[in-house]
């Protein structure tokens, strides 16, 4: 890539984190004019969304010949707390020192966000016409979720986002496993379906526990059972061709990569929250667990409702409710997005590997699915250890270095040639 790209993603990355867009409350618009103003000096038309004025969305393409797909380029402006007295350097100064941009969303994801509006700035400069549209967006409040971003978009402004393919977060990490490098790149998600379990006794003064029937009691069993549950294992298609692109088989994994594979072969229920008496000399009558719950993507809660009351037992009483099931979507594997990330890869990285995956945690890329049936991957590859980076998300010290902001680019602007040309 020319030089003068690497120091305009730094750049624009490095003011984008200066925008504080801590979400709650967000405050994206700040970031939406911003990028808006980059992309409007470069010949871009954008549009502003917005179903609050202070938490806009901004999009801008460029239009294709309409004879071939669409692409989104696709990442949220707003970031996750920081608190200034963990970081080395202020968390919103967007310091670049050493060969790295510091500051909140240096990873998660303004560093996309700046690598995706050059990507499509550079290529309008460059008199780039796709066969189908090029789409930026830049979307708000993906963190909590509140509705202000993408799932208000598809809902609203279909138009603005509908799209063949999109490139979204939450993939590219490079591992190296028996030597070999492997970008991983997520082509679906598991369901993010947390349920309560509400046990109920009965109250009475806590000075005489004889009288009453402590809930709370009787609820750490069930914790005990929920926490110790260990699934049936079941290979899920995007599990064996990640298997079968590394080369391992499943009965044979070690660290780090059981420890990567391990959750998806199955749900997982993470007990998280108790509620129980207020008052400590008051014996509770009703206690609930808060369960985290993920379920393979296509599981829904009631299949797997049957198997959380089989691990409850039947000794105590209790009643299950789910309180959410979100995600849980998959696009198909074998497109030419992937092909065009494994060209990337074979390219920057020769010898090197593109592995398909699911990833255990949650994205946008959900809406997209649901509402288009768009092929969504997270993939924006960095060398930066996967370890490292892991440590560094929604955490104290956040950065990206400059070869991998410019190394991501780089893909971008390459995906679109070879998808849109
Ligand atoms: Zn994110």
């Amino acid at each position: 890539m020319l030089g003068s790209l690497r120091g305009e993603a730094t750049d624009l990355l490095s003011r984008l984190i200066q925008v504080d867009t801590t979400n709650p409350p967000g405050n994206e618009t700040a970031a939406a004019e911003l990028l808006r103003d980059y992309l409007e000096a470069n010949g871009l038309e954008c549009e502003l969304y917005a179903r609050t004025p202070e938490r806009a969305n901004v999009v801008a393409r460029i239009k294709g010949r309409r004879d071939g797909p669409s692409l989104l380029l696709l990442g949220h402006t707003d970031v996750v707390l920081a608190d200034a007295a963990e970081w080395s350097v202020p968390p919103f100064s967007g310091e670049v020192k050493e060969g790295e941009i510091w500051g909140r969303g240096a990873l998660d994801m303004k560093s996309q966000v700046a690598a995706n509006a050059v990507a499509i700035a550079s290529l309008a400069r460059e008199g780039f016409e796709p066969s189908g549209d090029l789409i930026f967006a830049a979307t708000a409040d993906e963190e909590v979720g509140d509705g202000y971003g993408l799932e208000w978009l598809c809902e609203a402004h279909p138009d603005a986002v509908r799209c063949d393919f999109a490139i979204n977060e939450g993939g590219g990490d490079r591992l190296v496993i028996n030597g070999v490098p492997v970008w991983v790149c997520t082509v679906a998600e598991k369901m993010s379906a947390p349920f309560v379990i509400r046990v109920r006794g009965r109250s009475g003064h806590a000075s005489m526990p004889g009288i009453a029937d402590n809930a709370l009691v009787k609820s750490a069993r069930l914790i005990e059972r929920i926490a110790a549950y260990e699934p049936q294992r079941e290979v899920q298609p995007e599990v064996a061709a990640f298997l079968d692109a590394v080369g391992l088989r499943l009965d044979t994994l070690t660290s780090p990569v059981d420890e990567l594979v391990e959750p998806l072969l199955g749900p997982t229920f993470s007990p998280t929250m108790i509620a129980a008496s207020r008052k400590r000399n008051i014996i509770p009558a009703v206690c609930e667990i808060t369960v985290d719950c993920r379920l393979p993507p296509g599981t829904t809660p009631a299949d797997v409702e049957p198997e959380i009351r089989r691990v409850l037992g039947d000794d105590v009483e209790y009643e299950i409710e789910f309180t959410e099931a979100q995600g849980g979507t998959r696009s198909p594997i074998d497109t030419p997005l992937l092909r065009a990330a494994e060209a990337f890869v074979g390219e920057v990285d020769p010898g090197s590997r593109v592995a398909p995956m699911i990833t255990a945690g949650f994205t946008d890329s959900h809406w997209l699915r649901e509402a288009f049936g768009t092929v969504a991957y997270g993939f924006f590859p960095v060398r930066m250890a996967p370890e490292l980076m892991a440590a560094l998300i929604h955490s104290a010290d956040e950065r990206i270095p400059v070869d991998d902001l410019e190394l991501g680019t780089t893909w971008l602007r390459h995906a679109a040639r070879t998808l849109l040309s």
